[in-house]
């Protein structure tokens, strides 16, 4: 069962291709991946172009928050999507945005600064100062 194994774990772990690579592809099958523009109502097609341009992990009081930006041409704002993988219930998707285009770079750029933003044990100095005091 090599090939079977091999394929869930592509599935499971997201983030062994560049960054850009989604959490969320570990949903089952038919539950949405649909990200839209939270100004223009556009929707991102996350395995292609749009794909967001940078996320970052953190965990906080046990359950793992990853916040994905996604950046709209047309309109020149970003959309955050924040997937909360609760250690007790259920995930939950929300969407927060638009962002200006300034303050979405700034937290990208904070984001860039780290090695391993997909990990949410990161204690960097961006992922401090990205999450504030709420780390783990
Ligand atoms: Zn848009
Ligand atoms: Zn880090």
């Amino acid at each position: 069962m090599a090939i079977q194994r091999s394929v869930t774990r592509r599935l499971i772990f997201p983030f062994e291709s560049r960054k850009g690579a989604h959490p969320t592809l570990r949903c089952k099958e038919g539950e949405s991946l649909m990200i839209r523009c939270s100004q223009c109502q556009r929707e991102f097609d996350r395995k292609g172009e749009d794909k967001s341009v940078a996320f970052i992990s953190g965990s906080i009081m046990g359950d793992e928050y990853i916040e994905s930006y996604f950046f709209c041409d047309n309109c020149g704002v970003y959309t955050v999507e924040i997937y909360h993988d609760r250690f007790m219930g259920e995930d939950e998707i929300s969407v927060r945005g638009p962002l200006p285009k300034s303050e979405g770079d700034a937290k990208v750029n904070l984001i860039q600064q780290c090695p391993e933003p997909w990990d949410k044990k990161c204690r960097c100095e961006a992922h401090r100062s990205y999450f504030g005091g709420w780390l783990d």
